[in-house]
């Protein structure tokens, strides 16, 4: 597939870019001419891979792209990453805030403790990064563009998941509210929101061929989706084709949010 050049010029910081719909974002972009820091907080290794894949995509044009460790649910962390992006490219246009855990439990046995782990990880982190990204916006002419990775569970509610569910919930007025209150200085705020795709978030399902054949029956498109479709709605998001969309979540879900149950009358 032929793709065009709609991020040639621009930087792009995407956060847990390690693997998964992160990773693809990072390559997608590159090959799009991005120049692309892939932040990672676990294996470095994982990092690294995203980077080849990303220099070997570029056909080793000279991009300056580089990889960043740093825990989002830390604001130290997040300041160093920034610190060591910003020093080396001087410039960042496009910040993806991607990087996202879940864990279950009942919501009326959920331990705080961890429900405040994953808001930092999933809501906090991305609110901290998208203040830093927008002094910096603002700081110079040409604006700039923030992408959440939300979920069909910022409307969905996903018993058992009671911190996700929050998290995700937050990232739509997050995105809304810093959307309008930017809106007129160049800087358009958007979120994408993946159905079930396959990557290692849903280890319980992705390589198990019953678990996963349950997963997709409730799909009404009928199957999950792959980091790359999700990746290429990134890369829309991202690029002047969307230059006139802000505070939008688009919903890449395979039709999950289309109450399936509807599909055939029940009622009358
Ligand atoms: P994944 O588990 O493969 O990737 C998550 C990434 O986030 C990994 O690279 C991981 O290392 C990174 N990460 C986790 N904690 C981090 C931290 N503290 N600091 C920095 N990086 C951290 O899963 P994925 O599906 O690629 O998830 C990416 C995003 O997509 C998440 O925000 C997730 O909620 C969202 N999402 C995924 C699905 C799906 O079905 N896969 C559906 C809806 C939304």
């Amino acid at each position: 597939m032929t793709i065009t050049g709609r991020l040639e010029g621009r930087y792009a910081l995407i956060t847990g870019a390690s693997r998964g719909i992160g990773r693809a974002i990072a390559v997608r972009f590159a090959r799009e001419g991005a120049t692309v820091a892939i932040n990672f907080s676990g294996s470095h290794d994982a990092a690294k891979e995203t980077l080849r894949q990303a220099q070997e995509t570029t056909g080793g044009s000279g991009k300056l792209h580089m990889i960043v460790q740093a825990d989002v649910g830390d604001e130290h962390a997040i300041a160093r990453m920034f610190d060591e992006v910003l020093s080396a490219w001087g410039h960042l246009d496009i910040l993806v805030n991607n990087a996202g855990i879940q864990s279950e439990a009942e919501s009326h046995v959920y331990p705080v403790d961890e429900y405040r782990r994953i808001l930092d990880i999933d809501l906090t982190g991305p609110l901290i990064c998208s203040q830093v990204a927008i002094r910096h916006y603002l700081s110079r002419p040409g604006g700039g563009t923030i992408l959440n990775c939300s979920s069909v569970h910022e409307i969905v509610p996903k018993p058992g998941f009671i911190a996700y569910s929050i998290s995700k919930g937050g990232l739509r007025n997050l995105t809304r509210t810093l959307a309008l209150e930017y809106a007129d200085r160049g800087i358009r705020v958007n979120a994408v929101a993946p159905g079930a795709i396959a990557t290692d978030i849903n280890a319980a399902w992705k390589d198990d061929q019953e678990a996963r054949a349950n997963v997709e029956s409730h799909i009404p498109m009928g199957r999950a989706g792959t980091p790359e479709e999700m990746a290429a709605v990134f890369a829309f998001l991202a690029s002047d084709d969307a230059s006139y969309v802000t505070g939008q979540t688009l919903y890449a879900c395979g039709g999950l949010t289309l109450f399936g149950e509807f599909k055939e009358n029940w009622s009358s």
